[in-house]
């Protein structure tokens, strides 16, 4: 899990032997599972900065780009890349499928 080593190498940046809490920003598209994460994340933080670590999941819905309205709009659900406010193709994904490290904190 290269999230891993991100996190242990801003740890050792810190000079922390062991990181308290890890945050993470997971968009509903980044096709990454919360449920597949989490299993994956106990795996993976074995022997590393993160063992102990509480992890917290940001989720983060799928927002598009709309030219028609100029705007940033919710997706018509399950219905593809489409504008749910006036129903035009948006095919600019700006929110939705990252996948991010966005704080840790290192333990006293
Ligand atoms: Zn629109």
């Amino acid at each position: 899990m290269s999230l891993l080593e991100e996190i242990g190498d801003a740890a050792r940046r810190e000079g922390a032997t062991s990181v308290s809490r890890v945050t993470l920003r997971v968009g509903r598209h980044s096709g990454v599972s919360r449920d597949a994460l989490l299993f994956a994340w106990e795996l993976a933080r074995a022997d590393t900065v993160a063992e102990h670590a509480e992890l917290t999941i940001e989720d983060i819905p799928l927002a598009v780009y709309c030219a028609t309205c100029d705007d940033e709009r919710a997706p018509v659900q399950g219905g593809g890349l489409v504008c749910a406010t006036c129903g035009n193709a948006s095919p600019s994904v700006v929110r939705g499928r990252e996948l991010e490290l966005v704080s840790m904190e290192i333990a006293p």
